[in-house]
């Protein structure tokens, strides 16, 4: 049994595995062109820019910037904490690579636009999914 908090779960396929399950190792994946070189998300059959079907899920970074958020005071669903920040982060790789998720691990009213945060991992269902949440970076 899993101390997991609530999550609403993706369904899970072949062609969202490695998305999904990139947390095993502590590595954030998406879809990349093998042919252009654009990353996409979320995932697809054929690349938007050239149109390839030769798309392979590589590892980013893990760092993001915050790209703008909302924090919810209200708990319409069964939800871990209250209030929490609902964002929209933006990857470093590519300027249109954005993924929604959670910032964790910090005051939700400290969030700004802009501010550097790096993804963490929280295992479902036996390990079989592993949903990326960001939390800010710590300045080293
Ligand atoms: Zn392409």
């Amino acid at each position: 049994m899993s101390d997991a908090p609530f999550r609403i779960l993706p369904l899970i396929t072949d062609r969202n595995r490695p998305f999904w399950t990139a947390g095993r190792d502590g590595v954030m994946r998406f879809q990349r062109c093998q042919s252009c070189g654009y990353w996409l998300h979320p995932h697809g059959v054929r690349c938007p820019k050239c149109l390839s079907k030769d798309l392979v899920y590589e590892a980013v970074s893990g760092k993001a910037t915050v790209y703008t958020f909302t924090i919810n005071e209200q708990g319409w669903m069964p939800v871990p904490e209250l209030p929490f920040v609902y964002a929209i982060v933006e990857f470093p790789e590519q300027a249109d690579l954005r993924y929604s998720t959670v910032i964790t691990g910090c005051d939700p009213h400290d969030v700004t636009i802009g501010m550097p945060v790096r993804v963490c991992f929280e295992a479902h269902e036996d390990d079989e999914v592993w949903i990326p949440l960001f939390t800010p970076e710590v300045a080293a």
